[in-house]
């Protein structure tokens, strides 16, 4: 088998105070994520939908919330120790695909940042990230934006 899928989840809490990093990207906003790391929990989705692929443990599992190594760590270093950790057993990612779920910021304008964050961590190119933005259209926790979620698939393949 070259190639495996994988799918990745991630929910975090809007709290005030802290900054909101969504792909790599600082957002300038007056709320931020509440998480042992940065929490972006895009980044954290795509880490999720990579180790999936490769039928490994979860993120928690690599970077647990009780280490304080990972306390406020940038989650594009993370995502490093994941291409990594596919790398030793001999895959590399082939695509992502994404959706962030927020009511708010707009982050459609800062879409093409994101993918560029993203292809320096996971080492694809641009053209090999796809990354969607919607809004909850109010419903829920996060449609009241008390939450931030994103969904992720990615592919992998046999280096
Ligand atoms: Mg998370």
């Amino acid at each position: 088998m070259n190639f495996r899928i994988g799918h990745g989840y991630d929910i975090h809490r809007t709290i005030p105070g802290r900054p909101l990093v969504l792909g790599g990207v600082t957002f300038d906003c007056d709320f931020g994520l509440d998480g042992h790391s940065d929490a972006d929990c895009l980044t954290h989705a795509i880490c999720d939908a990579l180790l999936g692929a490769a039928a490994l443990p979860d993120i928690g599992h690599f970077f647990p919330n009780t280490d304080a190594r990972w306390k406020n760590a940038d989650s594009q270093v993370l995502l490093e120790h994941v291409v990594a950790a596919l790398r030793e057993r001999g895959w590399r990612p082939a695509n992502i695909d994404a959706s962030l779920i927020a009511e708010r910021p707009k982050i459609a304008p800062r879409l093409t940042e994101m993918k560029a964050a993203l292809a320096k961590s996971t080492g694809l190119s641009i053209d090999a990230i796809g990354l969607k933005a919607t809004t909850n259209e109010g419903s829920d926790d996060i449609g009241r934006g008390l939450a931030i979620a994103a969904h992720a698939v990615a592919l992998i393949e046999r280096v």
